[in-house]
């Protein structure tokens, strides 16, 4: 037993069972054995593979992408260029290259990063080291600079944490975590009955909601109709909320019990595109997309983007281009392709026009 389920387990003894919530929470986000504090989750030793570490297409156009919205906003000079979950820091490295290319908004950016884990701060500032504009770290957006913000946030929503509410015969009642006879981690329901959730339903469907996930739209949404400028989310989702349960854990690229060993692997949940949206619109901001991630992509022109780096590489660059651009487009395998699976979504200032990519 590893010693974030011992800890776990502890509380448990000692105050009863925790939501599914909380769980998730100290799984991914616990100061010394959560998943992002210990692990090194990315790349092909890592847990997972994310679309700034397969190409460097990806980044460079979404820099683009925000240049162009910046523009649109009308060059709001300063603006914070502000990241949500920076990973290894990969897409801010891309993004702040291409943007030499468009001088006038990398002077106008002040970069920020907003991220929880200590670990992962490091290793953005290596991989940051000689971006050649200072940047600052932050652990929340609620910390981020006021003023105009041109945000993106790749792979963060998935990350944060879900609750479940499952439907029995006398209601819906939330999903706990407890212990079984022999001390280990088993779900559960709670015996209260949420008397808000009257929706009706077959017994045994589940409800999943991600509260932090719309607060911190809502937050962000409140943030752009009052200061101007957008946030573009990049995730693996859906587009029409509906009932069912996506929790999955993930360690070493093969799908793993998401109580066997809290803190090792890596705890997500699919992103509800159409409960971001209304959490955005109820703060009177404007949602473009969601699109897939596909059709974003070849619409800002990845396909003469992999031809240009063709052009000056090996034959073996040339085949990892194509492949990576395979893997970022394609929609036939979901296993292996992300085009379909991903979803782009833009929530900007009411203002703002239609911007590339969503139509
Ligand atoms: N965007 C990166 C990494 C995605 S993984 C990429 O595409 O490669 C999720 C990232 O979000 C990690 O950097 C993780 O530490 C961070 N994160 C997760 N929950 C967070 C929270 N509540 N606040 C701030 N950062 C968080």
């Amino acid at each position: 037993m590893n010693a974030l389920k011992r800890e776990i387990a502890a509380n448990i003894t000692h105050d009863g069972p925790i939501s599914l919530e909380h769980y998730m929470g100290l799984c991914l986000g616990h100061p010394q054995h959560g998943y992002y504090m210990t692990r090194e989750p990315f790349g092909a030793n890592g847990d997972f593979v994310t679309a700034p570490e397969i190409s460097q297409m990806f980044g460079e156009l979404i820099g683009v992408w925000l240049a162009e919205a910046w523009r649109a906003a009308g060059a709001p000079t300063p603006a914070n260029l502000i990241e949500l979950g920076p990973g290894r820091g990969t897409l801010m490295s891309d993004m702040l290259r291409v943007a030499r290319v468009a001088p006038d908004f990398l002077d106008a950016v002040i970069p920020s990063l907003v991220e929880m884990s200590p670990r992962l701060r490091d290793i953005q500032r290596q991989t940051l080291a000689s971006a050649g504009k200072p940047i600052s770290w932050l652990e929340n957006f609620e910390a981020t600079p006021p003023g105009p913000a041109f945000i993106v946030a790749n792979e963060f929503f998935d990350a944060l944490p879900v609750r479940h509410y499952v439907k029995t015969l006398a209601g819906w009642r939330q999903r706990l975590v407890g212990l079984d006879q022999t001390g280990a981690l088993a779900f559960g329901l709670s015996e209260k009955i949420e008397p808000t959730l009257t929706a009706p339903a077959r017994e045994g469907s589940i409800i999943e909601v991600c509260p932090t996930g719309q607060r911190i739209m809502s937050d962000i949404a409140a943030r752009l109709v009052a200061q101007g400028g957008v946030l573009l989310v990049i995730d693996y989702g859906y587009t029409q909320t509906s009932l069912g349960d996506s929790l999955q854990a993930m360690s070493k690229h093969v799908y793993v019990d998401p109580l066997d060993a809290p803190g090792e692997a890596d705890l997500t949940a699919h992103v509800d595109f159409a409960a971001l949206a209304r959490a955005a619109q109820a703060q009177g901001a404007k949602v473009m997309g969601p699109v897939t991630q596909a059709h974003f992509l070849l619409q800002l022109g990845i396909e003469r983007r992999a031809e240009t780096l063709s052009r000056k590489a090996s034959p073996e660059q040339t085949r990892e281009v194509m492949a990576a651009l395979d893997r970022l487009t394609g929609v036939q395998d979901p296993r292996r392709h992300m085009g379909a699976l991903f979803k782009v979504m833009a929530v900007t200032h009411p203002d703002m026009p239609d911007l590339p990519g969503f139509f």
